[in-house]
């Protein structure tokens, strides 16, 4: 079941098109990687589906609502966290959270607001102002994550959380998606996200690029080989192979995961003394896509 659809969103600024067109849809119980560089539109996408920014074209409905027309019915099911959240300087972390929380009408698990504030560390006595960015970050993550909401969109939200914090947030959105709740996860970072989505769509400069599984992703990405041979082993010009280098006697190259199999048997013909080989992430793929680098 769809919850959240877009359909050929277009966003301008003035003369410039920062939306061109972006098409995407997150199904219910789905963790949703929405994956781009600084600037490639991410947060203007979430911006026009939290109906703060009105879209130029196009169609954006949550829950099979209209984003911009019907945001009241919208947010009594969502939760948002920013990446750069701004809070009140003279509260504490513990009233911002019930404040965001009573904000949005929503009925806190007072269980559940506790366990978050011990499991992200966070010192809810302290006033905001004297928070740094990460514990501003965590004040905004307990707040989403202590709401029963249906969908939780995600922008950048793990800006300034420490690699332990990062760990809790990847637990309580796999926690979120047990219960069958839908998570919209922007990240400029993708290997961050890789381990918690089940689809990703892959925007730059307003556009979707890529989309899909992962599995249907990878096979647009590269394994990075190490390899000792008996008999020496000549991989230029190789189809799949690329980026060949010779380090103490041996080869370090990455092959096109299409191509493993048959890169493999050459290898093997020259008897393999050494192996060792770095599973293909969707960060090699990301960085070939948006820096133009040919193997
Ligand atoms: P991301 O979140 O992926 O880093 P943004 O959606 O924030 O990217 O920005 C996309 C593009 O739109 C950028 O080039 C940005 O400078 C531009 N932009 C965003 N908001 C505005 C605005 N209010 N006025 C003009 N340009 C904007
Ligand atoms: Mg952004």
């Amino acid at each position: 079941m769809s919850i959240l659809q877009v359909k050929d969103v277009t966003k301008r600024f003035g003369t410039f098109n920062a939306l061109k067109g972006v098409t995407m849809e997150v199904n219910k119980g789905e963790v949703y990687g929405f994956i781009g560089p600084n600037g490639a539109g991410k947060s203007t996408t979430i911006r026009i589906l939290l109906g703060i920014l009105q879209a130029s074209g196009g169609e954006a409905t949550i829950f099979g609502k209209d984003v911009w027309k019907e945001a009241v019915e919208i947010h009594k099911h969502i939760a948002y966290v920013p990446g750069d959240v701004n809070l009140w300087p003279n509260l504490t972390g513990g009233e911002v959270i019930d404040l965001l929380l009573k904000l949005r009408g929503v009925n806190p698990s007072i269980s559940r607001r506790e366990e978050l504030i011990e499991r992200f560390k966070l010192d809810p006595s302290k006033k905001c102002r004297t928070y740094s960015k990460g514990n501003r970050q965590k004040v905004a993550l307990v707040a989403a994550f202590s709401s029963d909401s249906d969908l939780y969109i995600l922008d950048e939200p793990t800006s300034g959380l420490d690699p332990l914090m990062e760990r809790v947030f990847q637990e309580c959105v796999l926690e979120a998606k047990a219960q069958g709740k839908s998570v919209l996860l922007s990240s400029h970072i993708l290997s961050e996200v890789e381990r918690l989505c089940d689809r990703v769509a892959i925007i730059r400069e307003g556009e979707i690029i890529e989309a899909g599984t992962l599995d249907e992703l990878r096979h647009l990405t590269r394994t990075i080989l190490t390899v000792k041979t008996k008999e020496p082993l000549t991989l230029n010009g190789v189809k799949g192979v690329h980026d060949v280098e010779e380090k103490d006697g041996e080869l370090v190259f990455h092959v096109d995961t299409e191509e493993l199999d048959r890169v493999m048997k050459l290898v093997s013909e020259k008897g393999i003394v050494k192996l060792e080989s770095a599973p293909p992430t969707l960060e090699d793929l990301f960085m070939r896509h948006y820096e133009g680098a040919e193997g």
